[in-house]
């Protein structure tokens, strides 16, 4: 049977094939859905069914809101000392640091991503714990000198019950950027993972019992989209939705707000360039070339899946990207040789196979990959080889819309003007790099590049203290750093009267 880890919160579970089904953390309580329903977690390595889950529904939903909402404005959560959540906070990252590699298997055997990169994002999730621990104490708010006699001050305040909703790709660091500022600004939160990964957040929330988060601060309901997150986006007594996810579930989630006008913040999809002029280092630029696109199977919403070649260097470039893609070591994401592993589920690696042959049809260039992996045991799990088409055209679906796999579309440039150009044409503005040697070059196309998120003779590096969201149909607001924790705050400003008397505005 495959390993897993099977203890939720501090309950067990059997072993031996049976699954006893993991329940959801509704006010403080862990609980199965009310309709019994279940659902498999499959290994996408191998296409086991490795966990069972309980499957909550709106009325779930309902049942955690309330607890959110008397947490936040009955039980006090809100006036929680900002050392307390801080402390609360530190602790939780305490936790997952001390069962990191249990939190990274997990992981990858829920995802498919490489041990290697599950170990990051553990640790990486431990630090933005950490990070917005640090956060809550510091100081938040400003004042001004307006007019005599009034001082006007600022306060930043919780916005109340956050609703979160993420998806399947970095599922333990996703809810850590989701969690971690809501609740060190003094939020309560009814958080939705993906239900096709749902494992590590439920340890987690596992963590934060054991901690001690008061009843109904945290809550976890599991399900699908359209019912458990559909309701999220709806619920009137939710005042803010934070959704990560493709762009037209974004669009559907904002739609589904308009109800009560709840803040929303969106980190939605992209079709990022990756931008190599001449006179780039080369091996350097070839390297962030793969590692742009191939990294987590390419599921990654800031991939560097378009890669911009000029066209001096565009031959000798796709000789040597190529060479070295067929390289990539593809399988398990447990064996410690792997360097890329399957796609996340069998629906996810159809979809990806599918825009390959669309590719194909519209008349692009096969250079490398574009079939499933089915050699050995292979051809249980969901595997694709690395992919890269060229002879593109900017039209082509494949250049335009988000595939979100191993599959790099490659376009050629003539000079500053048509990168620049054909990098900002998609309804995408997420993330982008330019690979130059040219420091005041590099400094004018990442200027013009109508993204959020960009890097120079770099790709992929992020960091917590920095803002992380995307310009056009990439998203709205940004996660991550002080902007991420602003997004989970109402401003108030409060006049102050130094001078107690009337105004003498009205003469009777
Ligand atoms: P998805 O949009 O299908 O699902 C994301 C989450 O939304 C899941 O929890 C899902 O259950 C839920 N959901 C689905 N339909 C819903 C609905 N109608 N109402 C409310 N919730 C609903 O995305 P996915 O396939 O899980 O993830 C891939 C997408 O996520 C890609 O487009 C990728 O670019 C994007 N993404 C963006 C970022 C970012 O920071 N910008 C980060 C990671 C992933």
């Amino acid at each position: 049977m495959a390993e897993v880890a099977k203890t939720q919160g501090s309950q067990s579970v059997q072993g031996a094939g049976a699954f006893e089904v993991l329940k959801m953390f509704i006010d403080g309580q862990w609980v199965e859905s009310s309709t019994g329903d279940t659902r498999e977690v499959v290994n996408p390595a191998n296409g086991e069914v490795i966990a069972v889950t309980t499957e909550g529904n709106e009325e779930d939903v309902r049942k955690a809101v309330a607890a959110a909402k008397r947490a936040f404005y009955e039980d006090g959560w809100w006036d929680t000392p900002a050392s307390e959540r801080a402390r609360l906070l530190f602790e939780v990252a305490n936790k997952l640091e001390q069962r990191a590699d249990e939190f990274a298997r997990l992981e990858t055997q829920d995802n498919g991503k490489p041990l290697r990169e599950t170990r990051i994002d553990v640790a990486d999730a431990v630090a933005c714990f950490r990070y917005y621990a640090g956060l809550a104490t510091k100081p938040h708010g400003q004042t001004y000198e307006v007019a005599d006699p009034i001082q006007a001050m600022v306060v930043r305040e919780p916005i109340g019950v956050c609703g979160q909703i993420i998806p399947w790709n970095y599922p333990l660091l996703m809810a850590a950027w989701k969690l971690a500022p809501a609740l060190a600004a003094g939020n309560t939160v009814v958080f939705k993972p993906s239900e096709v990964t749902p494992l590590t957040a439920i340890k987690l929330f596992g963590i934060f019992e054991e901690v001690g988060f008061p009843a109904g601060v945290v809550n976890l309901v599991l399900g699908a989209g359209q019912t458990v997150g559909h309701e999220i986006a709806v619920n009137y007594d939710i005042d803010k939705v934070a959704f990560t996810g493709g762009t037209k579930t974004g669009r559907s989630i904002m739609q589904a707000a308009t109800g009560n006008l709840k803040k929303i913040s969106l980190e939605l999809g992209g079709k990022s360039p990756n931008i190599v002029f001449a006179d780039a280092d080369f091996e350097t630029a070839v390297d962030y070339a793969l590692f742009g696109i191939f990294v987590n199977q390419g599921q990654v919403c800031s991939a560097g899946s378009r890669l911009l070649l000029e066209e001096s260097i565009y031959d000798k470039f796709i000789e040597r990207l190529v060479e070295r893609a067929k390289k990539i070591e593809v399988g398990p994401g447990l064996a410690e040789e792997t360097e890329m592993g399957p796609l996340v589920s069998e629906a996810h690696m159809e979809k990806v196979l599918n825009y390959i042959k669309i590719g194909q049809e519209e008349g692009a260039k096969l250079v490398c990959g574009g079939y499933r992996i089915t050699k050995g045991e292979l051809a249980k799990g969901y595997f694709v080889a690395p992919t890269i088409f060229v002879d593109t055209t900017p039209d082509m679906r494949i250049v335009q819309e988000e595939i979100f796999g191993p599959v790099l579309v490659v376009q050629k440039f003539r000079d500053e003007a048509e990168a620049i150009k054909l990098a900002n044409d998609t309804v995408y503005g997420l993330a982008g790099a330019v690979f130059t040697q040219d420091g005041a070059k590099a400094q004018r196309v990442i200027r013009k590049l109508r993204a959020g998120i960009t890097w120079i003779n770099c790709y992929h590096p992020t960091y917590n203290e920095a803002p992380w969201g995307g310009y056009k149909q990439s998203g709205i607001g940004r996660e991550l750093g002080t902007f991420g924790y602003e997004e989970y705050t109402e401003v108030k400003q409060i006049n102050i009267n130094l001078q107690v008397e009337s105004t003498g505005w009205f003469k009777n």
